[in-house]
């Protein structure tokens, strides 16, 4: 009886045994696999697993970007639905989201009245909320990093050369939109973007403002 149990347990042990060893091989094959599959790692065009870029891509709308943690919002100046990637007009409730990307870093407060085309966001910089490019790099393919380092080329009130961590993006285009200071204004396609600068926060309202079309062409 002792040997039979003996027996038992050295089987259930070496299938135990035998099971991890495939699966640490299939772990390990479907990672190399997949590694090999993504061909575009980057976090703003391409299809890198922890940017939510790939998944706000489908939809018409601007978003903010808090860029050391690579936080991605929807300004909701419209909605879809999750399925069906339709667009949404009825608003039963007005939504106001707040996300926070830890101590020191950027914090936004956002109002979105898709019914209207309407959406605030308020954003809050911390101590932390300087651009960490090198950080950056390591996220985005040259051809996004470009874009980045050519905003921040552009801006010529730049405070001991320290640019803010937070932009807009048009989830259509993958182009992003800077915050500093001498920005008041700009047009993102359909989009008008206006930016009232505080102390360590910004304001920003979002038009959705398409060319109108008369009925006499
Ligand atoms: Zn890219």
């Amino acid at each position: 009886m002792k040997k039979k149990i003996c027996f038992l347990v050295s089987l259930i042990i070496c299938c135990l045994l035998y099971g991890c060893q495939i699966e640490a091989n299939l772990l390990e094959s479907s990672y190399e696999e997949s590694d090999r599959n993504v061909a575009n790692d980057c976090a703003l065009c391409g299809k890198r697993r922890d940017s939510l870029m790939g998944y706000y891509r489908r939809f018409d709308s601007i978003g903010v970007i808090c860029i050391n943690s690579w936080g991605i919002c929807d300004s909701q100046v419209r909605c879809y639905d999750e399925d069906t990637g339709k667009e949404k007009f009825e608003q039963s409730h007005s939504s106001t989201l707040f996300h926070s990307y830890g101590e020191g870093e950027c914090a936004f407060m956002i109002q979105g009245m898709y019914e209207r085309g309407i959406a605030e966001i308020d954003v809050n910089y911390g101590e932390r909320s300087i651009i960490d490019w090198e950080q950056l790099s390591e996220r985005l393919c040259s051809g996004c990093f470009a874009k980045f380092k050519n905003m921040e080329d552009r801006e010529t009130d730049l405070t001991k050369s320290q640019y803010k961590e937070v932009c807009l993006v048009d989830f259509k285009t993958a182009e992003v939109y800077s915050l500093e200071d001498r920005h008041t204004w700009y047009m993102i396609r359909d989009y008008y973007v206006m930016v009232d600068h505080g102390e360590d926060s910004d304001h920003i309202t979002i038009f959705y403002a398409p060319v109108r079309k008369g009925s006499h062409g």
